[in-house]
């Protein structure tokens, strides 16, 4: 079993986990079964990123039809490949930001305990890659958790908010506490999930997420601010119009529906 301190003390040697990579390897087998288990299906490959020394990888590999793995450090993929043989493991070395995803055609299922430096863009990278992604359960730090779930209005509400609320049903699978890592954490970590809630359309997504994350460029500035680089004078008259926008309104007072209605006004 790889989650376990004794395994990760011995494979790690004279080896120190790399803060710059965000690596806290898992050490708790009961928790990882459980992730795993919960996240994958038999008939489907999963994608993991960041195996490390394969703690997750292992119990992936026990639920799913087959585990490509995505691993940025060299250290790790050498470790991770000595310690698990198995034919239906695909490793990459390379930086999952660097990856080509259009090799994958069929459905996949994506699990990961994600580096915490590099959580938006793996997220954003997974949610705009027009994969046919059937579940995606990642573990964050809580924090991350709470702004991925953030209403109107709050501090949190990002344009990645709004992404996740347009694509999926997201759930809070459990909470993690900081002892089941190693070296552990400063922060509390959970498990959420991602189902998705309607039929993609790329080519809408790409121009409506396109404009959200525009509207949120500037956070303290107005709406009327962060769209007029975007467009005319009489095209943003015609959408605080159609909206019934306040003059002063900021992008984070805005719904996913007000959202929705000015990208019909500009399409
Ligand atoms: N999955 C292992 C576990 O749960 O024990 C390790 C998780 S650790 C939090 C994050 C892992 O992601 C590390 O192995 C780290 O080297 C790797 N990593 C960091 N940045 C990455 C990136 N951009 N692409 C792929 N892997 C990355």
């Amino acid at each position: 079993m790889i989650a376990n301190i004794a395994y990760v003390k011995s494979v790690m040697g004279e080896l120190k986990a790399k803060k710059k990579f965000g690596q806290n390897f898992l050490i708790d087998a009961n928790i990882v079964d459980r992730i795993a288990k919960n996240a994958c299906d038999p008939s489907c490959k999963t994608i993991e990123i960041g195996p490390g020394l394969g703690a997750l990888t292992e119990m992936l590999l026990k639920y799913s039809k087959a585990v490509d793995a995505y691993e940025i450090d060299k250290d790790m993929y050498e470790l991770l490949l000595s310690g698990i043989q198995d034919e239906r493991l695909t490793v990459y070395l390379t930086d999952f930001l660097d990856a080509d995803l259009s090799i994958y055609k069929e459905p996949l299922h994506v699990c990961a305990n994600l580096p915490y430096y590099v959580t938006t863009p793996i997220l954003f990278k997974l949610f705009e890659s027009g994969l046919d992604l059937r579940k995606i359960t990642v573990m964050v730090q809580k924090e991350v958790a709470d702004r991925l779930s953030a209403k109107v209005g709050s501090e949190d509400y990002s344009a990645l908010s709004i992404e996740v609320q347009y694509l999926y049903d997201v759930k809070l699978e459990m909470n993690i506490s900081r002892s089941v890592f190693y070296p552990s954490p400063n922060v509390d970590s959970a498990v959420i999930s991602f189902s998705p809630k309607r039929e993609r359309d790329l080519s809408f997504e790409k121009g409506f997420f396109e404009l959200v994350k525009n509207c949120f460029r500037m956070r303290r500035k107005t709406l009327h601010n962060n769209l007029k680089d975007l467009f005319d004078i009489e095209t943003i008259e015609k959408i605080y119009e159609t909206c019934g926008l306040k003059e002063n309104v900021r992008a984070q007072e805005l719904s996913l529906d007000d959202f929705l209605k000015i990208y019909e006004v500009v399409r």
